[in-house]
């Protein structure tokens, strides 16, 4: 397993629509979400889309466990959302890609999904609660879009500006 590099915005690639997986689960697939997964903890996170570490591909890993729980690495390959409700759960939401930044996004507060897991298998489920919130995040990645894309073109640009600075002031304190 390997940490990966994470995209942050302004990087055109984040904007990129992801290819489906062709021809199922292969150990070279597992490989990359071992990758993602482990990319992830190390931020850390609680989702990652595959672009988010520059492979356009439909593959999306997740952890919603609690601080003190055990690990419960999620996986989703080729991910659906197949059904929605009308009502709708507003939640703060932040993005890997969007370091430090976080705001409010409305989402319907459920959804029916459907997709591949990391053994290959069809699995279609209600998700509600954080769970639906993460999902339908890391869903609109593999569309090329980010939280932030849901907020006024104003917020989004101060957002933009806010994680362009922080990691030119970073590239300068390595370089003193
Ligand atoms: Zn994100």
């Amino acid at each position: 397993m390997a940490i990966r590099e994470i995209l942050t915005v302004p990087d055109p690639r984040l904007k990129e629509v992801s290819k489906p997986v062709e021809g199922g689960v292969t150990d070279e697939l597992r490989a990359l979400m071992d990758d993602m997964l482990e990319t992830m903890y190390d931020a850390p996170g609680i989702g990652l889309a595959a672009i988010q570490i520059g492979v356009p591909l439909r593959i999306i890993v997740m952890d919603l466990a609690k601080e003190g729980e055990e690990p419960q690495p999620k996986y989703f390959v080729n991910p659906e959302i197949v059904e929605t409700v009308e009502e709708t759960l507003p939640y703060e939401e932040g993005c890997l890609s969007v370091p430090d930044i976080f705001d409010e996004v409305e989402r319907p507060a459920r959804c029916r999904i459907q997709y591949m897991d990391y053994d290959g298998f069809k699995v279609d489920e209600w998700c509600e609660g954080l769970y639906a919130v993460c999902i339908q995040h890391e869903m609109d990645h593999l569309e090329g879009t980010l939280f932030i894309d849901h907020l006024s073109r104003l917020k989004r640009q101060r957002a933009i500006d806010k994680v362009k600075k922080a990691k030119l002031r970073a590239l300068r304190e390595d370089a003193a």
